[in-house]
Protein backbone atom coordinates (compact mmCIF):
# COMPACT_ATOMS: atom_id res chain seq x y z
CA UNK A 1 0.00 0.00 0.00
CA UNK A 2 2.75 2.48 0.24
CA UNK A 3 2.64 4.41 -2.76
CA UNK A 4 -0.84 4.50 -3.21
CA UNK A 5 -2.67 7.87 -4.08
CA UNK A 6 -4.31 9.61 -1.69
CA UNK A 7 -7.52 11.34 -1.72
CA UNK A 8 -6.95 15.06 -0.38
CA UNK A 9 -9.80 17.32 0.63
CA UNK A 10 -9.00 20.97 0.54
CA UNK A 11 -11.84 23.31 1.84
CA UNK A 12 -12.04 26.75 3.09
CA UNK A 13 -14.39 29.87 2.75
CA UNK A 14 -14.78 31.74 -0.51
CA UNK A 15 -12.06 34.31 0.01
CA UNK A 16 -9.60 32.25 2.23
CA UNK A 17 -7.14 32.17 -1.11
CA UNK A 18 -7.92 28.29 -1.20
CA UNK A 19 -6.72 28.05 -5.20
CA UNK A 20 -3.78 30.34 -5.22
CA UNK A 21 -2.37 27.64 -2.60
CA UNK A 22 -3.49 24.69 -4.53
CA UNK A 23 -1.98 25.49 -8.09
CA UNK A 24 1.30 26.12 -5.66
CA UNK A 25 0.78 22.71 -4.54
CA UNK A 26 -0.11 21.36 -7.96
CA UNK A 27 3.05 22.81 -9.56
CA UNK A 28 5.46 21.56 -7.18
CA UNK A 29 4.26 17.92 -6.79
CA UNK A 30 3.69 16.26 -9.88
CA UNK A 31 2.31 12.84 -8.02
CA UNK A 32 -0.84 15.44 -7.24
CA UNK A 33 -3.85 15.54 -9.82
CA UNK A 34 -5.94 18.38 -9.24
CA UNK A 35 -9.93 17.13 -9.87
CA UNK A 36 -11.95 19.28 -12.30
CA UNK A 37 -15.67 20.13 -10.87
CA UNK A 38 -18.66 20.23 -12.33
CA UNK A 39 -20.18 23.21 -11.87
CA UNK A 40 -23.92 25.34 -12.98
CA UNK A 41 -21.55 28.97 -11.90
CA UNK A 42 -20.88 31.20 -14.97
CA UNK A 43 -17.24 31.43 -15.79
CA UNK A 44 -15.37 34.04 -14.11
CA UNK A 45 -13.04 36.01 -16.18
CA UNK A 46 -9.52 34.12 -16.86
CA UNK A 47 -11.52 30.66 -15.95
CA UNK A 48 -11.09 27.77 -18.42
CA UNK A 49 -13.94 25.33 -19.21
CA UNK A 50 -12.03 21.74 -18.48
CA UNK A 51 -9.58 22.70 -16.26
CA UNK A 52 -10.91 25.03 -13.57
CA UNK A 53 -14.43 23.60 -14.23
CA UNK A 54 -16.57 21.95 -16.16
CA UNK A 55 -19.21 24.76 -16.97
CA UNK A 56 -22.49 22.87 -17.32
CA UNK A 57 -26.35 23.86 -17.44
CA UNK A 58 -28.43 22.51 -14.60
CA UNK A 59 -30.25 20.19 -17.01
CA UNK A 60 -26.45 18.30 -17.05
CA UNK A 61 -25.97 18.55 -13.92
CA UNK A 62 -29.14 16.71 -12.74
CA UNK A 63 -28.28 14.18 -15.55
CA UNK A 64 -24.56 13.65 -13.87
CA UNK A 65 -26.53 12.90 -10.53
CA UNK A 66 -29.29 11.09 -12.36
CA UNK A 67 -26.50 8.68 -13.99
CA UNK A 68 -24.06 8.19 -10.69
CA UNK A 69 -21.47 10.22 -12.13
CA UNK A 70 -20.37 12.23 -9.73
CA UNK A 71 -18.76 11.51 -6.31
CA UNK A 72 -20.31 14.07 -4.15
CA UNK A 73 -22.05 17.14 -5.09
CA UNK A 74 -23.29 20.09 -3.31
CA UNK A 75 -25.30 23.81 -3.76
CA UNK A 76 -23.08 26.27 -2.46
CA UNK A 77 -25.03 29.86 -2.77
CA UNK A 78 -27.08 29.72 -6.03
CA UNK A 79 -25.33 26.78 -8.29
CA UNK A 80 -24.50 23.43 -7.87
CA UNK A 81 -20.53 21.69 -8.12
CA UNK A 82 -20.19 18.63 -7.59
CA UNK A 83 -17.24 15.77 -8.73
CA UNK A 84 -16.83 13.65 -11.64
CA UNK A 85 -16.30 10.41 -10.27
CA UNK A 86 -14.37 8.55 -13.60
CA UNK A 87 -11.17 10.41 -13.28
CA UNK A 88 -10.54 10.31 -9.30
CA UNK A 89 -11.28 6.36 -10.13
CA UNK A 90 -8.89 6.42 -13.40
CA UNK A 91 -6.19 8.50 -11.45
CA UNK A 92 -5.80 6.28 -7.91
CA UNK A 93 -5.63 3.46 -10.19
CA UNK A 94 -2.33 4.77 -11.90
CA UNK A 95 -0.90 5.44 -8.06
CA UNK A 96 -1.50 9.17 -8.53
CA UNK A 97 -2.93 11.40 -5.22
CA UNK A 98 -5.97 13.57 -6.24
CA UNK A 99 -6.90 17.23 -5.05
CA UNK A 100 -10.56 18.53 -4.25
CA UNK A 101 -11.13 21.95 -3.77
CA UNK A 102 -14.79 21.70 -2.28
CA UNK A 103 -16.84 23.07 0.44
CA UNK A 104 -17.91 21.53 3.61
CA UNK A 105 -20.83 19.39 2.13
CA UNK A 106 -18.89 17.69 -0.63
CA UNK A 107 -16.18 17.40 1.78
CA UNK A 108 -18.42 15.28 4.44
CA UNK A 109 -19.88 13.28 1.65
CA UNK A 110 -16.73 12.02 0.64
CA UNK A 111 -15.10 11.03 4.56
CA UNK A 112 -18.43 8.63 4.53
CA UNK A 113 -17.54 7.70 0.99
CA UNK A 114 -13.64 7.16 1.75
CA UNK A 115 -12.69 7.19 5.79
CA UNK A 116 -9.22 7.46 5.01
CA UNK A 117 -9.52 10.94 2.77
CA UNK A 118 -6.97 13.38 4.29
CA UNK A 119 -8.89 16.17 4.99
CA UNK A 120 -7.61 20.19 5.27
CA UNK A 121 -9.16 23.44 5.89
CA UNK A 122 -7.33 26.59 4.90
CA UNK A 123 -8.12 29.73 6.43
CA UNK A 124 -6.68 33.08 6.83
CA UNK A 125 -5.40 33.84 10.51
CA UNK A 126 -7.68 36.96 10.46
CA UNK A 127 -11.48 36.52 9.35
CA UNK A 128 -11.63 40.06 8.26
CA UNK A 129 -9.17 39.13 5.97
CA UNK A 130 -11.68 37.07 4.16
CA UNK A 131 -14.49 39.84 3.84
CA UNK A 132 -11.46 42.01 2.73
CA UNK A 133 -10.75 39.44 -0.22
CA UNK A 134 -14.13 38.96 -1.13
CA UNK A 135 -14.59 42.60 -1.47
CA UNK A 136 -11.38 43.07 -3.64
CA UNK A 137 -11.92 39.63 -6.06
CA UNK A 138 -14.34 42.67 -7.79
CA UNK A 139 -16.00 39.95 -9.43
CA UNK A 140 -19.08 39.41 -7.28
CA UNK A 141 -22.34 41.44 -6.55
CA UNK A 142 -22.59 43.25 -2.57
CA UNK A 143 -25.65 41.04 -2.29
CA UNK A 144 -23.28 38.18 -3.80
CA UNK A 145 -20.32 38.80 -1.30
CA UNK A 146 -22.52 39.25 1.73
CA UNK A 147 -23.87 36.00 0.68
CA UNK A 148 -20.57 34.39 1.22
CA UNK A 149 -19.30 35.54 3.99
CA UNK A 150 -22.54 34.21 6.08
CA UNK A 151 -21.83 30.89 4.30
CA UNK A 152 -17.93 31.22 5.64
CA UNK A 153 -19.33 31.81 8.88
CA UNK A 154 -21.21 28.71 8.77
CA UNK A 155 -17.75 26.79 6.95
CA UNK A 156 -15.95 27.91 9.71
CA UNK A 157 -18.06 25.79 12.14
CA UNK A 158 -17.07 22.84 10.25
CA UNK A 159 -13.87 22.85 10.61
CA UNK A 160 -13.26 21.27 13.89
CA UNK A 161 -14.34 18.16 11.39
CA UNK A 162 -11.51 18.35 9.30
CA UNK A 163 -7.56 16.49 9.57
CA UNK A 164 -5.66 19.43 9.78
CA UNK A 165 -6.23 23.63 9.74
CA UNK A 166 -3.45 25.31 7.05
CA UNK A 167 -2.84 29.46 7.58
CA UNK A 168 -3.06 30.72 4.73
CA UNK A 169 -1.60 34.54 5.09
CA UNK A 170 1.05 33.48 2.61
CA UNK A 171 0.63 31.15 -0.28
CA UNK A 172 4.39 29.95 -0.55
CA UNK A 173 3.71 29.32 3.09
CA UNK A 174 0.63 27.46 3.02
CA UNK A 175 1.51 25.45 0.06
CA UNK A 176 4.36 23.89 2.34
CA UNK A 177 2.01 23.06 4.98
CA UNK A 178 -0.38 20.84 2.55
CA UNK A 179 2.72 19.73 1.00
CA UNK A 180 4.70 18.73 4.50
CA UNK A 181 0.79 16.89 4.94
CA UNK A 182 0.84 14.79 2.20
CA UNK A 183 4.93 13.78 2.99
CA UNK A 184 3.49 12.86 6.43
CA UNK A 185 0.76 10.79 5.33
CA UNK A 186 2.55 8.95 3.33
CA UNK A 187 4.76 8.45 5.62
CA UNK A 188 2.61 6.74 8.20
CA UNK A 189 3.47 2.87 9.15
CA UNK A 190 0.05 1.44 8.04
CA UNK A 191 1.42 2.91 4.04
CA UNK A 192 5.31 1.95 4.56
CA UNK A 193 4.30 -1.66 5.62
CA UNK A 194 5.57 -3.58 2.85
CA UNK A 195 9.29 -1.84 3.46
CA UNK A 196 9.18 -3.85 6.40
CA UNK A 197 7.57 -7.15 4.97
CA UNK A 198 11.62 -8.91 4.14
CA UNK A 199 12.92 -8.56 7.44
CA UNK A 200 9.58 -9.45 9.62
P1 LIG B 1 -16.25 29.24 -6.52
O1 LIG B 1 -17.59 29.61 -7.08
O2 LIG B 1 -15.67 30.34 -5.68
O3 LIG B 1 -15.29 28.73 -7.57
O4 LIG B 1 -16.47 28.01 -5.54
C1 LIG B 1 -17.40 28.08 -4.52
C2 LIG B 1 -17.21 26.92 -3.56
O5 LIG B 1 -17.53 25.69 -4.21
C3 LIG B 1 -15.77 26.77 -3.06
O6 LIG B 1 -15.81 26.62 -1.65
C4 LIG B 1 -15.28 25.53 -3.73
O7 LIG B 1 -14.35 24.84 -2.90
C5 LIG B 1 -16.56 24.73 -3.85
N1 LIG B 1 -16.51 23.68 -4.87
C6 LIG B 1 -15.86 23.69 -6.05
N2 LIG B 1 -16.02 22.53 -6.69
C7 LIG B 1 -16.78 21.76 -5.89
C8 LIG B 1 -17.29 20.41 -5.99
O8 LIG B 1 -17.07 19.67 -6.94
N3 LIG B 1 -18.06 19.97 -4.97
C9 LIG B 1 -18.34 20.72 -3.88
N4 LIG B 1 -19.08 20.16 -2.93
N5 LIG B 1 -17.88 21.98 -3.75
C10 LIG B 1 -17.10 22.49 -4.74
Amino acid sequence: MSDCGKLIVVSGPSGAGKSTVISRVMEQDKSVVFSVSATTRKPREGERDGADYYFIDTERFQKMIDNGELLEYARYVDNFYGTPKAPVEENLAKGLSVLFDIEVQGAMQIRDKCPEAILIFVIPSKFSEIEKRLHARGTDSEEKILQRIRTARIEYSMALNYDYIVLNDDPDTAANEIKSIITAEKCKTANRQKYLSEVC
